[in-house]
């Protein structure tokens, strides 16, 4: 998939005029917090899915599979929305080891 511009490329107040193209853009680099998911309790009823504004939850038929870090800006909404808790909200650096 082809990877369009990030946040440190457009300019401070510039406008995306092309529609449908969210998917180029990389969002999850200025993610804070990252959603993990705990498997063992997840049931996948797909409320994370649902809920996800950057439709960052990645599926294989009926089952949750994992996040497109990619596309994960750290929201949080489906930590909250979550019905077995199972989706943990941890701090970014700490992950990638650099906090
Ligand atoms: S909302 Fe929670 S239980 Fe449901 S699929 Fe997502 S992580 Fe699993
Ligand atoms: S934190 Fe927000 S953007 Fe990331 S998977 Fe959850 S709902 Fe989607």
């Amino acid at each position: 998939m082809e990877t369009g511009a990030g946040w440190r490329t457009i300019s401070p107040g510039g406008v995306v005029t092309q529609a449908g193209n969210s998917v180029l853009y990389e969002t999850g680099s200025w993610r804070t917090l990252r959603p993990i998911i705990h498997f063992d309790a997840c049931s996948h009823c797909m409320i994370c899915w649902l809920f996800c504004p950057d439709s960052a939850f990645l599926t294989e038929g009926k089952l949750l599979i994992g996040v497109d870090l990619e596309h994960c800006k750290g929201c949080g909404i489906c930590a909250v929305e979550c019905p077995k808790q199972c989706i943990e909200m941890v701090e970014e650096m700490a992950v990638r080891g650099g906090g």
